[in-house]
């Protein structure tokens, strides 16, 4: 018995001492990553003096500054514009005038965005009678053509349990009348608010009065609800004077602005003489929601987990590329403009600074700071989002060989109500087709307030999150062949 359990022992060392070397997972730099400079540059990032790094503002470009020079400070190579850290794009907003838009119906008049709130940003100018649609079930038989549909709205069927479910109650309501009313061919419609829409009226106030923006790239898909119907809520309390059936007129005046916002990026070349062309791409943003409706006193929307932490992971990982490099580049982008949609990721994935096809991979961080310390989220890892099987197994196997992180995947699943893999920096990427992997924590009650603030931070966690994305790009750097896009890959919206 002794004997064999000796010979065992032998054989179990002498075997994993013959493992070759380049099979081995290699650690890199990893303890190059430093917990006490993450929270460091995390308190820094989201501190009040950058008033909520709201993108189109001045603020978003004092931080794109203050970053630009950690980055530089990190060691990092400036590869945006003409040789920069920067590489500036414009966004273009459009949003109806307070002033110069009118409704009114019968006797009365409405003041835009206070009385009545426009689902749709676009110009219109309707003068049409109403019909009051008592059973919306019964549409079927009613001439709607060219007249103004009134709809008392109920709440049935709708979601409420999602995250920010009031701004996303309106839209949601909208979605569920508007179709079969444009069908009928209206020329606009007038929804009638619930308690439920006047409980949640101040919140969105403010967010449609912002409008839309968009930045003009080719492929954009650019969620924006663009209806040529106007559509108009207006409060509980018109309902009765509503059945009178009045004439209504509506007049919407479009105002347009365009606003410069910033990626900032940099790289650290490679070592290898081939692969040094190609890139590990790390992506985080650098915006955040800047200065809303206050909660408890406090109207700075600091994003601390949203998203400062992806960001100073960057820093972190961008250290350790710093004193070793990987065979392929490592390329940092920390977009701009995230929270409108998406527009820096958008910009980049379209317009990149380095040639498009030489992008091996797409690593995004948003949100890594919250929630249970050993749980995560990668989203991208589950069929349809799966876009390379390759760069998931990279990751599971860094995950394996790092933190052991538990990993929830119904966030991922096509079904689940957040749709969150179509909310951050790497869904660009994946659409234009680079493997493309998403790293969060996920939602949590603090997500979008005034309250996500750097004393919230788990920085443990956040330390070993940074190490597991540092450890998927440091292989990723180092493979002969880069990860492959999935055949057949195509995403269900
Ligand atoms: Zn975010």
């Amino acid at each position: 018995m002794k004997l064999y359990f000796f010979l065992l022992i032998t054989l179990c060392v002498f075997y994993s001492s013959e493992i070759p070397a380049q099979q081995k997972p290699t650690t890199g730099a990893v303890d190059v990553i430093k917990m006490e400079e993450l929270k460091r540059d995390l308190y820094a990032m989201a501190d009040d003096r950058f008033k909520g790094r709201e993108s189109g503002t001045l603020d978003e470009l004092k931080v794109s500054v203050w970053l630009a020079e950690q980055v530089r400070l990190a060691g990092l190579e400036p590869a945006g514009d003409d040789g920069t850290f920067f590489q500036f794009f414009s966004l273009q907003r459009t949003r109806l005038s307070s002033l110069n838009s009118s409704v009114t119906a019968g006797d009365r008049s409405y003041l835009i965005f206070k009385d009545a709130l426009p689902m749709i940003s676009a110009a219109a100018s309707v003068a049409a009678p109403t019909v009051y649609i008592a059973d919306f079930a019964a549409i079927a038989n009613l001439d709607l053509k060219d007249k103004i549909a009134v709809v008392p709205v109920s709440s049935q069927g709708i979601n409420q349990n999602v995250s920010i479910p009031g701004r996303r109650y309106f839209r949601s309501v909208y979605q569920k009348y508007a179709p079969a009313l444009i069908n009928k061919g209206v020329a606009a419609i007038i929804l009638i608010g619930d308690e439920e829409a006047e409980k949640n009226w101040n919140a969105i106030a403010p967010v449609l009065q912002r409008g839309n923006y968009r930045v003009d790239v080719p492929s954009a898909q650019q969620a924006v609800l663009s209806s040529a119907v106007p559509a108009l809520w207006l409060h509980t309390s018109e309902h009765d004077f509503f059945k009178t059936t009045p004439t209504v007129t509506i007049k919407l005046v479009i105002e347009s602005f365009e606003y410069p916002s910033v990626n900032i990026v940099g790289k650290i070349p490679g070592t290898d003489a081939k692969l040094k062309k190609e890139y590990v791409l790390f992506s985080a943003h650098h915006d955040h929601d800047g200065i809303r409706s206050a909660v408890n006193n406090d109207s700075i929307y600091n994003g601390a987990d949203d998203n400062a932490s992806g960001s100073v992971a960057l820093l972190g990982i961008a250290r350790a590329f710093r004193k070793k490099p990987a065979r392929r580049s490592a390329l940092f982008v920390w977009h701009g403009a995230e929270e409108r949609s998406m527009l820096g990721s958008r910009w980049f994935a379209n317009f990149p600074s380095v040639p498009k096809a030489d992008i091996a991979a797409v690593l995004n961080a948003d949100m890594i700071g919250q929630n249970h310390p050993d749980s995560m989220a990668l989203l991208g890892s589950q069929s349809p989002h799966k876009n390379s099987s390759d760069l998931v197994a990279a990751a599971l196997e860094a995950n394996d060989a790092g933190p052991q992180f538990k990993l929830d995947v119904k966030w991922d699943k096509t079904d689940h109500s957040e749709g969150f893999y179509f909310r951050s920096d790497h869904m660009p990427y994946a659409r234009v087709g680079i493997p493309a992997i998403f790293y969060t924590s996920l939602l949590h009650p603090i997500y979008h307030t005034p309250a996500d603030e750097a004393k919230t931070i788990n920085y443990p966690k956040l330390l070993k999150v940074t190490q597991w994305m540092y450890l998927t790009g440091w292989a990723i750097g180092n493979t002969t062949e880069r990860p492959k896009v999935d055949e057949g890959f195509k995403l269900e919206r």
